[in-house]
């Protein structure tokens, strides 16, 4: 590459306009890479905030408030002079024009576009799922599982009924992904440790968690020895992990898998995820999750000014396989279109050296103390996993607010057991608020009790 002081000579007389469509993790490592382009960049994005997804959990279980790990995409690209950002959602492409089509307001013309729209949960053709689970994507879905998981012991705490107490906390979880894993043991620690002591009528027995896993282990991607400890270190929690169970059925009251109903109004979904439908706005090939499929240099087919990176791509591997949907593929894939647009704009650069993923590991939480790590081909479990996995996320995590508010919240945690973020506020609660006293329903208050004096 020329040096840097012939940057100034090769920038073409009008400056190219960069669409960047989500600002997830793929989109923000795209556009942190393109900081020195001489290019006019728009991040578009249908949030205010990036997310980092991984630690949503934590959220939905009342260990971090949604500020720990959500951070305002302005004040992330703020010192960005080349950059700007729109709140907008986008409806489609219309690659033709070369605009991309917007909800609310004019379409964006582009010159080059990156989309980065990410996934969502799919139900595998079973849609009516949906209005009965609650899922984890988002800020909101995680403040939606916190505010039903601690409604749901507000509303124990008041039944004297014992199937209606069952209904209200047990807790299902369809999925043994890590996102299943994590959450099945963080609400296992919430609901058996810090919430059973708080109430004064509800024991930890009263507490049943069941995690449902189609195939034959828990945590596919990771070694058969990992998986193994994972179910070890959620039965120590009285996690009850269900292996080779497809759930069949899902409503208002209950969960069937093949005749049996386990009743619960606590249903979280982690299963499979479907890609957000930019392959069919660009009506291109889409793999089977809805991906668009790109080609090495990770631009969509026959339209080589538009890329797709992280989970809305489908990345095959030389062995044929796609790259699995992680934050590390998204921001690899982020930076790597971004310093591959970077050399065509300033240098008229147009040899485009293939995507490679670096694969450093992957690491799973299972509570307080036990994860499990797969580093650079070690096999780790335990304590020393755990303390891998926390300071990675801490490392991991955007800002320096978000890591120091996201350290000492998980100090205080650790010495004292306590959740800080548990306040029930908000339009959620009002919404919420009348199914859980239809749960409660005539039996609501003390009197006669059948569950013995607390
Ligand atoms: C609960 C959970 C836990 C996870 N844990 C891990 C983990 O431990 N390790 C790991 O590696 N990966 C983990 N992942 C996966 C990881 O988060 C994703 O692979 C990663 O976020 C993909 O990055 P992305 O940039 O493709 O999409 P995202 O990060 O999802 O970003 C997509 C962005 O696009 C925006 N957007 C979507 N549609 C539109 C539209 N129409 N208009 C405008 N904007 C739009 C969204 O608002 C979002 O900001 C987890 C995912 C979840 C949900």
């Amino acid at each position: 590459m020329p040096a840097a002081t012939s940057r100034q000579a090769s920038v073409p007389a009008r400056q190219p306009h960069i669409v960047i469509i989500g600002c997830g993790f793929g989109g923000l490592a795209a556009a942190q890479a393109l900081r020195d382009t001489r290019a006019r960049i728009t991040v578009v994005d249908k949030a205010n905030h990036h997310l980092f997804q991984p630690l949503l959990y934590q959220v939905a279980t009342a260990a971090l408030a949604p500020t720990d790990i959500a951070t305002a995409t302005r004040a992330l690209l703020r010192d960005q002079y080349n950059t700007e950002v729109l709140m907008a959602e986008v409806t489609g492409i219309d690659p033709q024009h070369q605009r991309v089509n917007c909800a609310h307001r004019p379409p964006l013309e582009y010159d080059y576009l990156i989309v980065a729209t990410g996934a969502a949960y799919s139900f595998f053709g079973k849609d009516h799922f949906q209005q009965y689970v609650k899922v984890l994507k988002s800020v909101d879905d995680a403040s939606a599982i916190r505010t039903h998981v601690l409604g749901s012991f507000e509303a124990a705490e008041q039944t004297t009924h014992q199937q209606t107490l069952r209904t209200l906390l047990t807790f299902v979880i369809v999925g043994g992904g890590p996102t299943g894993v994590e959450l099945a043991g963080a609400i296992a620690e919430l609901t058996r440790t810090t919430l059973a002591c708080d109430f004064r009528w509800i024991h930890s027995s009263d507490v049943r968690i069941v995690l449902c896993e189609s195939g034959e282990r828990l945590l596919a991607g990771f070694a058969p020895e990992l998986s193994e400890y994972a179910m070890k270190a959620l039965a120590d929690l009285h996690v009850e992990v269900r292996l080779k169970t497809r759930v069949t059925d899902i409503d208002a009251q209950a969960v069937s898998i093949g005749e049996e109903r386990i009743p619960s109004v606590n249903v979280f979904w982690c299963a499979g995820t479907q890609a957000r439908p930019a392959a069919q706005w660009l009506a291109v090939p889409a793999a089977r999750n809805g991906a668009i499929q790109v080609l090495e240099d990770c631009s969509v087919p026959d339209h080589p000014n538009i890329f797709a990176v992280g989970d809305v791509a489908s990345y095959r591997k030389h062995d044929g396989n796609p790259l699995p949907g992680l934050a590390a593929v998204a921001k690899q894939q982020g930076r790597y279109v971004g310093r591959l647009l970077d050399a065509r704009i300033t240098y008229g650069d147009s040899a485009a050296p293939r995507f490679r993923y670096r694969n450093y590991g992957s690491l799973a939480v299972i509570g307080r103390s036990r994860a499990v790590a797969e580093i650079f081909g070690h096999k780790l479990k335990g304590r020393l996993a755990w303390v891998i996995w926390s300071l990675v996320h801490l490392m991991l995590l955007v800002d320096f607010r978000s890591r120091l508010s996201v350290y000492l919240n998980w100090t205080w945690a650790w010495f004292t057991y306590g959740r800080g973020a548990r306040l029930l506020t908000g339009t959620e609660v009002q919404q919420e608020a009348p199914r859980f006293l239809a749960a409660i329903g005539p039996d609501r208050g003390r009197g006669v009790c059948d569950r013995g004096v607390p």
